[in-house]
């Protein structure tokens, strides 16, 4: 430990998921104590897979954790999308390696719990991480200054400031925004299956989107092929909240009826599912207040029709801790965390922004009907990969180093 850190309050991070495990590394590598509260009594991951950018790769290498994370990774070839009444192909994009020299990274698929213990094992070696289990934030008493939390066993805590990392549902976010979440009526089904269970045609080395109307489908191969995960989303007939909960066969196989029998298939595959009925929240122009900031889908909650909520809590945290730096004290003294938090949410607010709204229009796309279906299926025929490329940029092109531009 620094001499600096023995005097400097530690930042306190609500939440112990991608965002906060990601933003305690950042922080810590920049010099700065942290203290992280995680409700669960364990540090975990669900059981799913993950797609993750070039974009993501980079934010990992500067976490210092990008080696192992490709290490358990799945390099996928292709990135497809299949209309799945009539099985054509709607497109179909390379991530080989005129993609990885194109934006400095590859495309990867990724076990949750990997990507995660990467994570969690980098911070909590960190001699500057301290880590609580079972301490879930239930109040926050002060943002201004010191800030001060409590957690629902009565324990109190100081801290210098407050990263609210407690993803959809933030207690922080109620304090700083105090904004609903926006329950969409999509209903998303998990489920991880072994490679023998997957048939053999649909063992490809990519994420496959079938697009059907109002539901579409989603497989990847994980952990060098031994499994695939799957992903079945729908629009749903009932009145949702947000909330995950066990899924029920009868109801998942009711939603893909007018989808064609070759990808319907894969919902005979699971032997268990989980049912996530999901939220995002309309984009602001602030989430910061004083010595309080947020993170990952705490900050900005979105679908995963892009599969870029985890991607953009990484880049949340690098961002934060190069925002932390430059705005120390000259000499290595403690940080404005105030102006610090003021140029780390400009530098991320338009960005997330037009992510979140980018994936609620893709949503659409993948799964129109009709003549919009129609549409849909015409939109990229013939596309060469560098216009994909192109199209691309501005998500994938993302880098550490200009990371507090905008
Ligand atoms: C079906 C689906 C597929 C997806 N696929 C992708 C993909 O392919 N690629 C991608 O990049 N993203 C994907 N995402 C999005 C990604 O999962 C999320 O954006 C990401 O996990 C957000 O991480 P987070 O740490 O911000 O929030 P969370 O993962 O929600 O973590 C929040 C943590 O805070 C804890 N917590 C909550 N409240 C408190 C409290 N009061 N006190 C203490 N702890 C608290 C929780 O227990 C949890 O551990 C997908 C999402 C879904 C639903």
């Amino acid at each position: 430990m620094t001499a600096r850190s023995t005097i400097e309050a530690p930042v306190l991070v609500a939440g112990g998921g991608i965002g906060g495990m990601a933003c305690a590394l950042a922080l810590a590598r920049e010099g700065q104590p942290v203290e992280l509260f995680e409700q669960s009594a364990t540090i975990g991951e669900i059981g799913a897979g993950l797609q993750l950018g070039p974009n993501a790769f980079a934010a990992l290498e500067a976490l210092g954790v990008g080696e192992q994370v490709r290490r358990a990774a799945v390099f996928t070839e292709r990135m497809v999308m299949m209309d799945a009444v009539d099985c054509s192909e709607v497109a179909s994009i390379p991530v080989g390696t005129a993609f990885r020299e194109r934006f400095g990274n590859p495309y990867a698929v990724s076990h949750r719990a990997d990507l995660h213990a990467a994570l969690h094992a980098a911070a909590a070696e960190h001699p500057l991480v301290r880590v609580h289990v079972g301490a879930r934030i239930a109040a926050i008493d002060r943002i201004d200054g010191p800030v001060a939390v409590r957690t629902a066993d009565g324990r109190r805590f100081e801290g210098s400031a407050l990263v609210g990392c407690d993803g959809v549902k933030s207690v922080v976010r109620d304090r700083l925004v105090g904004d609903a979440p926006r329950v969409s009526g999509h209903v998303v089904y998990r489920a991880v299956v072994p490679v023998a269970d997957m048939p053999a045609d649909m063992r490809w080395n990519a994420p496959v989107v079938w697009a059907g109307p109002d539901c579409h489908l989603v497989h990847y191969p994980l952990r060098g092929g031994e499994q695939y995960n799957l992903v079945v989303t729908f629009h749903s007939r009932d009145e949702e909240q947000w909330g995950v909960t066990d899924g029920s066969q009868d109801e998942v196989l009711s939603y893909f009826r007018h989808i064609d029998a070759r990808p319907r298939r894969l919902l005979d595959l699971p032997r268990s599912w989980r049912r996530w009925s999901t939220a995002d929240r309309d984009p602001v122009t602030r989430w910061s207040e004083g010595c309080a900031t947020l993170l990952g889908d705490a900050a900005h909650p979105m679908m995963q029709y892009l599969a870029q909520g985890a991607c953009m809590a990484l880049e949340d945290a690098v961002t934060l801790g190069r925002a932390a730096s430059a705005c120390r004290a000259e000499g290595g003294g403690v940080v404005d965390w105030p102006a610090a938090f003021r140029r780390y949410e400009s530098a991320r607010v338009a960005r997330t922004a037009r992510v979140v709204l980018s994936v609620r229009e893709f949503g659409r796309l993948c799964h129109s009907s009709g003549v919009e279906r129609l549409v849909r299926n015409t939109l990229w025929a013939g596309r060469s990969a560098e216009r994909f490329y192109d199209a691309l940029e501005w998500l994938y092109g993302w880098r550490p180093e200009r990371c507090l531009a905008h």
